[in-house]
């Protein structure tokens, strides 16, 4: 099954407001960008869970917002150091890979879970009580 779930072009929040109307105003509850419908950007995935659809992509939204949120800093300062960006370029730039690995790290989250379930992934097998360190 494919849903779609919906981000801040400009600032890759996930606390977006929209019209359910094509061509409908849209704003950002984080940062103040307004804009149309259309402008948000809009990410498709696939999933299969026996339980509603509307858990996967608010997973999907609320994973990407935590992503950009606690990892935007690092990850900006690791592409700057590899040189994949320039510091005038960041801005911009940065907001397109943080998406794109918001939504591929959602996607992967969601693809073992739908492994665990059907069987293709195999679950880890637990450690023995004994083999445990430094937990009490
Ligand atoms: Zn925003």
């Amino acid at each position: 099954m494919q849903d779609n779930a919906y981000f801040c072009p400009e600032c890759g929040s996930p606390a977006i407001e929209r019209s359910a109307l094509v061509g409908g105003a849209a704003s950002c509850k984080t940062c103040s960008w307004q804009g149309k419908n259309e402008d948000l950007h809009e990410v498709p995935f696939e999933h299969d869970f026996p339980s509603p659809e509307a858990i996967a992509e608010r997973f999907a939204a609320e994973f990407s917002g935590l992503i950009a949120k606690n990892l935007a800093q690092p990850i900006g300062s690791m592409l700057l150091k590899w040189g994949f960006m320039t510091m005038e370029r960041m801005p911009q730039e940065l907001g397109l890979y943080m998406r794109a690995i918001a939504t591929a790290s959602a996607k992967a989250v969601l693809e073992v879970r739908q492994g665990l379930e059907t069987g293709a992934i195999k679950r880890p097998e637990k450690k023995p009580e004994g083999l445990r360190k430094g937990v009490h």
